[in-house]
């Protein structure tokens, strides 16, 4: 077979570049060592029929029109508009912070006009903002640092916020009137027959040719004159030469139960007591109609797939090095979360592929490209952060 692409990932870096690629005219061979298309935003019908995400509840949400157009050519949506409790000293709070959030937490009743002066009545001030303790105090104090971010912050990334960078969380998200939004993006919807059945609609191509339960290792060597798209992990195809880039990992527990809806919103947060941090339900997210509920519990470990890099300056140095020596390899291009070592949204990871597919056809005109393709860092990007996940 004549290949002129071997892409390595089926998620949403690999599937995009097969799919572009295919359009214009290339043959592509996709691989992938799961046993299934989409990556982590692959989604399924669980044992008692319901919807569910196996890797962690996956929200679409963007600012650019231009992702939002293309993943459109292959699937409907569904509006949905996610919303976020926390359970804190046994009660239940919205999340982000809004005025809601602290007039329960204190038991007071300000307004949109008096939450600012709250606000710079417990903040911390920090001269210089070194870590993101310093940066969270610095906005909405001690109290609601502890209540909400804290305990958060270290079961998620196993680090406490004074040992994590300013930059990750260089902002903290607060609304001084109600709005209960978790995300505040132009486009917030879920595709409306789930992330696989979009997936499928996207290499539905015959110049696609899909390979599961395959490593790369076992197939590159095959095609010795296509390029290669990698999405896998980039220390992993340089065989770890300079060390391993760390990552923090899930595991997940899914409980289904006989009855309709089990929450009052999608998801709620556990930042203190608990040992996961936070709780989904899956149907409120897909708007599926179903007599029983699956519920999934996020355990945060150090153990099990890559799913976050964790985002400290010597592992981002780290990358730098791995970078260099991918830049220094020909035909070879890394792309997607872990091929860049960067926590991406889909729709991130979506503007990266479509950026690296019009490099990869600049000059040659085969009139399918997309006349503008947002960089990544322009869209919306949230750090998954003290008590602000995905
Ligand atoms: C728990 C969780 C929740 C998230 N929630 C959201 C959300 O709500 N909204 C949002 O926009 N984003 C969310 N994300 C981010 C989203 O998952 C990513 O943006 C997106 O899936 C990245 O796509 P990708 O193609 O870069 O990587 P992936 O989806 O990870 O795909 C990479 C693929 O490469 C394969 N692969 C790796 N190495 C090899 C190899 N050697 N050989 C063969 N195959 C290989 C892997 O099996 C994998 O399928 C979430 C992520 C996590 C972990």
């Amino acid at each position: 077979m004549q290949v002129d692409y071997v892409i390595v990932g089926a998620g949403f870096a690999g599937s995009v570049l097969a799919e572009r690629l295919a359009s214009g005219g290339k043959v592509v061979l996709l691989i992938d060592r799961r046993p299934h298309i989409g990556g982590n935003a692959f989604d399924h019908y669980d044992d008692a029929g319901v919807l569910v995400h196996k890797y962690g509840p996956h929200i679409f949400h963007t600012n650019s029109k231009d992702v939002f157009d293309y993943l459109s050519r292959f699937t409907e949506w569904r509006s949905y508009e996610h919303r976020v409790l926390a359970s804190v000293d046994g009660r239940l709070v919205p999340i982000p912070i809004n005025l809601d959030t602290v007039n329960t937490l204190y038991g007071l009743s300000l307004t949109a006009n008096s939450l600012p002066q709250f606000f710079e009545s417990v903040a911390v001030p920090r001269e210089v903002m070194r870590t993101s303790e310093d940066v969270i105090i610095s906005k909405v104090g001690k109290e609601l640092y502890e209540k909400l971010f804290r305990g958060y912050t270290r079961k998620q990334w196993g680090l406490d916020p004074s040992e994590l960078d300013a930059q990750v969380i260089a902002r903290v998200p607060v609304r001084t009137n109600r709005d209960d939004r978790y995300f505040a993006d132009v486009y917030q919807a879920m595709p409306k027959h789930g992330f696989t059945r979009m997936f499928e609609r996207m290499l539905d191509q015959p110049n696609i040719h899909v390979l599961l339960n395959t490593d790369y290792r076992d197939v590159a060597r095959l095609f010795p004159r296509a390029q290669l798209i990698y999405t896998g992990p980039i220390d992993e195809y340089f065989d770890y030469c300079f060390g391993k880039l760390p990552y923090r990992s899930l595991r997940f527990r899914f409980e289904t139960l006989d009855e309709k809806q089990h929450q009052p919103v999608a998801v709620i947060n556990y930042p203190n007591e608990h040992p996961y941090t936070r709780v989904t339900e899956f149907k409120q997210i897909t708007g599926q109609r179903h007599p029983k509920t699956t519920l999934v519990y996020e355990y945060p470990s150090d153990e099990g797939d890559p799913y976050y890099p964790v985002p400290r300056p010597e592992n981002a140095e780290l990358y730098r090095r791995y970078k260099a020596l991918a830049d220094a390899t020909p035909n070879v291009h890394f792309v997607g979360r872990l091929g860049t070592y960067k926590y991406y949204n889909m729709d991130q990871v979506t503007a990266q592929a479509l950026t690296l597919y019009a490099r990869l056809t600049a000059g040659r005109s085969n009139g399918k490209t997309l006349t503008s393709v947002p960089s990544a860092s322009t869209l919306s990007r949230v750090a998954p952060v003290a008590n602000r996940e995905e």
